[in-house]
C-alpha cells in the first residue's frame, strides 16, 4: 500500500496523528509515574486530575453553559438510545417522546425508545431514502412530549442538519456521534446531546453526554444504576470503574482541538474539505452524491458510481493509493468518505485527485 495511508473509516475512525504519537510516547510511563495510565486506579489523584481537566476542556470547547452537566456513559452511543428514554420519558405527562427519522441510527434509536414509552415519529426521510433532512416546524412538536430526539449527522446517508429545530419548551435531545465538536453549536438550546467517542473524540465504548442539570433525577426506581444520569452526576461518572484509557485519549483529542483553534476553526476546515469532494461529485456525471445539496454532511460524503459494476475496482484502486475504507455502509452501498476533524486537507485532496483520475481512466 502507498504511504501515507489516509483512513476514511466511518467509525472507529482515524485520530489526529500527534495524538496517536503522544499515546505511544506515554503508554508505558504516564506523567513520569513509571506505570501506564491504563494501570493506575481511577481514584488516584493523577487520574482524578485528568478527568477534571477533561471536563474543563469540554466546557471550554463547547462553551458549555453552567446549566449543563458533563457525563461519561459506558456502552457507546447506542447505550444512550436506551438510557435517554429511561431517564427522560417521565418528564412529560403522557410518557411520550417524538423522534425525527433521518436514517439508520435514528430508526434504531426510536425502536429502542419504544420499549420505554410511546414514540411518535414526527417526520421521516424514508420517502427519498434519507437523501435529505425533512423540514421541521414548531407546530409539529407536541408541547406535552417528554422530549424530541434528532440525529445531527446521519453517518450512513451523509446528511446533516444545517439548523436544528425549535422545539419550544420541550427538551431537544440530539445524537451528535458523528459530528460532535466539528462546528460551533449553542448548547443552551439542547436539553441533551450525546456522542459515542469513536468518530470525533477517541476510542469506542464510551459516550459523552452533555445534559441540562434540571433534566437529571427523573429515572424510574428500577433504572439500572449505571444508566441513571443522576447517579453518574453524583459520582463524577465513576459509579463504577470508568474506561480510563478512553478518557485519557479523549483528553488528548480535546487538547488537539484547541491547538487547531477550536470548533470555529475546525468548522472552516471541515467545510473546505467537504466542499472539495462535493465539487468533484457535482462536476461529474460519473459520480453521484447520495445527499441532496441542502442536506449535505460535512462529515460523511456518500456517493455512487453511475456504473455500479466499477465500485469494486474503484475501492481496490483507491486502497492501492493508500486511500483506506471508502466502502459505503452495507445497507446503503456505494462509497463513503468519512472526513471527521482528524482528516487533513491533504487526505481529502489525495482522494479528490484519485477520483478525477479514476473517472478519466474509466469514464
Ligand atoms: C456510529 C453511530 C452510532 C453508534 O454508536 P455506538 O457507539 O456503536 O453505539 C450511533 N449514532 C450515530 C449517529 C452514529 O454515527
Amino acid at each position: 500500500m502507498k504511504s501515507p495511508v489516509y483512513n476514511f473509516a466511518a467509525g472507529p475512525a482515524m485520530l489526529p496523528p500527534p495524538v496517536m504519537q503522544q499515546i505511544q510516547n506515554d503508554l508505558l510511563d504516564f506523567q513520569g509515574m513509571g506505570v501506564s495510565v491504563i494501570e493506575i486506579s481511577h481514584r488516584s489523584p493523577e487520574f482524578e486530575a485528568l478527568l477534571a481537566e477533561t471536563d474543563s476542556l469540554i466546557r471550554q470547547i463547547a462553551q458549555l453553559p453552567d446549566t449543563h452537566e458533563v457525563l461519561y456513559i459506558h456502552g457507546g452511543a447506542q447505550m444512550l438510545f436506551s438510557a435517554i428514554p429511561l431517564n427522560l420519558m417521565g418528564l412529560g405527562p403522557k410518557g411520550k417522546a417524538q423522534y425525527v427519522e433521518t436514517g439508520n441510527f435514528a430508526k434504531i434509536a426510536a425502536k429502542e425508545a419504544a420499549k420505554f414509552g410511546e414514540i411518535e415519529v414526527v417526520a421521516t426521510g424514508a420517502a427519498n431514502n434519507f437523501a435529505s433532512i425533512p423540514s421541521l416546524s414548531q407546530e409539529m412538536f407536541d408541547p406535552q412530549a417528554s422530549y424530541v430526539h434528532v440525529t445531527g449527522n446521519n453517518t450512513l446517508f451523509g446528511t446533516q442538519y444545517q439548523e436544528f429545530p425549535d422545539t419550544g419548551d420541550v427538551p431537544l435531545v440530539a445524537d451528535l456521534t458523528s459530528e460532535i465538536f466539528s462546528r460551533p453549536l449553542d448548547y443552551s438550546k439542547f436539553g441533551a446531546v450525546y456522542a459515542g467517542a469513536q468518530k470525533n473524540l477517541g476510542p469506542s465504548g464510551l459516550a459523552l453526554l452533555l445534559i441540562q442539570k434540571d433534566l437529571l433525577g427523573h429515572a424510574p426506581k428500577n433504572c439500572p444504576k449505571l444508566l441513571d444520569f443522576q447517579v453518574s452526576a453524583d459520582n463524577h461518572s465513576m459509579a463504577n470503574t470508568i474506561n480510563t484509557f478512553a478518557v485519557y485519549a479523549m483528553n488528548l483529542v480535546l487538547k488537539w482541538i484547541l491547538d487547531q483553534g477550536g470548533v470555529d476553526a475546525l468548522e472552516v476546515q471541515n467545510r473546505k474539505k467537504a466542499n472539495r469532494l462535493y465539487q468533484v461529485l457535482d462536476d461529474s456525471a460519473f459520480y453521484q452524491s447520495v445527499a441532496t445539496p441542502e442536506s449535505r454532511s460535512m462529515m460523511n460524503v456518500c456517493f455512487n458510481l453511475s456504473d455500479p459494476d466499477l465500485l469494486k475496482t474503484f475501492l481496490s484502486s483507491a486502497l492501492e493509493q493508500g486511500l483506506y475504507a471508502l466502502k459505503g455502509h452495507r445497507s446503503v452501498g456505494g462509497a463513503r468518505a468519512s472526513i471527521y476533524n482528524a482528516m487533513p486537507m491533504a487526505g481529502v485532496e489525495a482522494l479528490a485527485q484519485f477520483m478525477i483520475q479514476f473517472e478519466q481512466k474509466n469514464g
